[in-house]
């Protein structure tokens, strides 16, 4: 489910171009009846034909049999007519009055399904917004570097940073190209600078190209959007796209000003999203035991015993990049 904003922005453009596509028809016909005068009559003609046949239609007195068969056969002389000349004397497709789309007629929707001109709309509007919204815009899994993460062995996690990053590089492409509506949620959990940012930015970005909504903030800005709507700064529906995404990317968990109504956001939001069957990626600088103290056992205990866990090691990455 795409979030509003980018829905509406998509349905937005839709009715734009369509809007278009008549402004262009307009000045094309105004054009053509300029230089064709016949087409003009021909137009004003049919209008009248067309208005007489509805008309005889429902005649009360006498049969109108053979009234509106001649009605009908004028209409159809004054068609062909028209036919030839378009064909004759203007570009193939200069008076095209066809909608925007053939599938829906422009209104972005099949029935109770979403038309593929929308989705398309869709999907391009979701790219853009989660392009302004990553750090840099262009995080991609290819531009990881695992260089970066040292070799040596840490025999506490019997493991090194490397290989551990290695695994976790591999898991994260896996869960971006399977991605699924309701896939497990994540909890990235390691200090500043060891990439979490960036490996959630390019799952976000897979994710999205792969047709999903995603909202990508971080947790600072959640809970202060969710501060302006509880003082009434903000509208409602400023929440909506937190609640409606198919994944939702917080980054930064802890990083704030941890107050009781952050708590309380926190745990609406976990909480919710859960039991909606919503993924949501939290990346976060505390481990298990931090995430206790700062957020309660209800909290803790929801993220580590619902959320697939995920450390990372290593050195700040962003002081050995100039
Ligand atoms: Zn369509």
């Amino acid at each position: 489910m795409y979030p509003t904003t980018v829905l509406n922005r998509a349905r937005a453009r839709l009715t734009q171009q369509a809007e278009q596509k008549r402004a262009v028809y307009a000045s094309h016909l105004a054009q053509a009846y300029a230089e064709q005068p016949r087409l003009r009559e021909l137009d004003r003609a049919l209008r009248g034909t067309g208005a007489k046949l509805a008309a005889s239609i429902f005649l009360r007195e006498g049969d109108p049999t053979a009234e509106v068969a001649r009605l009908r056969e004028e209409n159809l002389r004054l068609q062909a007519e028209r036919r030839l000349l378009i064909q004759t004397a203007l570009p193939d497709g200069y008076l095209d009055d066809s909608p925007v789309c053939a599938d829906c007629g422009g209104t972005g929707y099949v029935g109770s399904r979403m038309c593929d001109c929308l989705e398309a709309l869709c999907r391009q509007a979701q790219l853009e917004s989660i392009s302004a919204l990553l750090p840099t815009g262009r995080e991609s899994f290819a531009q990881f570097s695992l260089e970066v993460y040292p070799d040596r062995f840490f025999p506490h996690y019997q493991t090194s940073a490397r290989m551990l990053m290695q695994k976790n590089l591999n898991y994260c492409k896996k869960y971006a190209a399977e991605f699924q509506p309701g896939a497990r949620s994540l909890l990235f959990s390691g200090a500043t600078g060891l990439g979490k940012t960036f490996l959630s930015a390019c799952i976000a970005r897979e994710v999205t190209e792969r047709g999903f909504g995603v909202v990508y903030a971080t947790a600072g800005k959640l809970f202060s959007d969710y501060e302006s709507v509880r003082f009434e700064r903000a509208e409602p529906e400023t929440l909506q796209d937190y609640r409606d995404c198919d994944l939702l990317i917080l980054d930064d968990l802890g990083t704030e000003m941890t107050t009781q109504f952050v708590v309380a956001t926190l745990y609406e939001v976990v909480n919710s999203r859960l039991l909606a069957q919503k993924t949501t990626l939290i990346s976060t600088n505390l481990n298990e035991n931090d995430l206790e103290a700062r957020y309660g056992g209800q909290i803790a205990s929801r993220l580590i015993g619902s959320y697939r866990v995920i450390y990372f090691l290593g050195d700040d990455i962003r002081r050995k990049k100039p």
